[in-house]
């Protein structure tokens, strides 16, 4: 259950502009406004957008087309394209994350990875190939991978207390800096948080196995403030009750719904729709007491 008396300082939305905003994230976003007012957070927008090649700028603009559109506020982050070009982007904060990658090379946290991505296909754990093999870790065209080990994680939840885990297997030896030299979104996203003071973070369910991640990247990093965060990981909506939404699935964008003229009530009621359907009435009751 949740702690009703919990209170939070801040909480962010963070989308990748590489697609339209479907409706999981709209549910995703509205979860995470609901949640901030009652706790008393703060909300950062902030876009998450390293993957410089899948960025484009209409993603950007339908960000704040949707967010406005379905009446989602923000209290801190870009107001606008231009605002979040010229102060927001994480390119801005290329710095923090060199440095903390710094960290990790100087801590001998992490190796370099030469694999292609058709040697690693098939394999849900990351096999281990070049973790012995001592490449420097300016060898051009490698990827940085964290050792990792079996050590204990705790993680706090905003609704099953503390949870005490360990790295799931398919985050072994985790990327944390890309082929192309631009920082992996695990550690681009510890960093944030870090920086901007967020201690409430809610996501879907599915990321549960990057939130362990995370914490141990912190542990590594010594970055105790991390461990006072608290993640509330919510069920997904899924399409026909089974299948994950996509963002190339056109007919589920916000985008499209509200150019057929759906209106945000429209929008709402689909989405509680959906997630009774996908989730059943317990946990769907659930999730009404925790809002
Ligand atoms: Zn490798």
């Amino acid at each position: 259950m949740l702690n009703t008396a919990a209170q939070f300082v801040k909480t962010r939305i963070a989308p990748t502009p590489s697609g339209y905003l479907h409706l999981g994230n709209a549910f995703s976003f509205a979860l995470t406004a609901a949640l901030a007012r009652k706790t008393g957070a703060s909300i950062l927008l902030r876009i998450d957008d390293l993957d410089q090649g899948r960025v484009s700028a209409e993603y950007v603009q339908d960000i704040f087309d949707t967010l406005n559109f379905l009446g989602i506020p923000w209290d801190e982050g870009p107001r606008d394209v231009s605002d979040y070009k010229q102060n927001w982007s994480q390119l801005h904060r290329m710095d923090l994350y060199q440095e903390a990658l710094q960290q990790l090379a100087d801590r001998r946290g992490v190796f370099a990875c030469q694999c292609s991505r058709s040697q690693l296909q098939g394999f849900g754990t990351y096999p281990g190939n070049c973790r012995d093999r001592s490449l420097p870790l300016d060898t051009p065209d490698t990827a940085w991978r964290l050792y990792t080990d079996d050590r204990q994680i705790s993680l706090r939840t905003l609704n099953d207390g503390v949870l005490t885990t360990r790295m799931p297997d398919a985050m072994t030896d985790f990327v944390v800096k890309k082929k192309d030299d631009h920082p992996a979104y695990q550690l681009a996203s510890v960093i944030d948080d870090l920086h901007f003071g967020v201690d409430l973070i809610v996501r879907g369910e599915d990321l549960y196995a990057s939130s362990v991640a995370q914490h141990y990247l912190a542990d590594v990093l010594g970055e105790g403030a991390f461990k006072n965060k608290t993640f509330y990981h919510h069920p997904l909506l899924m399409a026909d009750g089974e299948r994950k939404l996509s963002k190339s699935a056109g007919s589920t964008s916000v985008k499209y719904l509200r150019e057929q003229g759906k209106t945000a009530e429209d929008i709402y009621t689909t989405i509680g729709c959906m997630l009774h359907k996908g989730i059943g009435l317990k946990r769907f009751e659930d999730l009404l007491h925790l809002i």
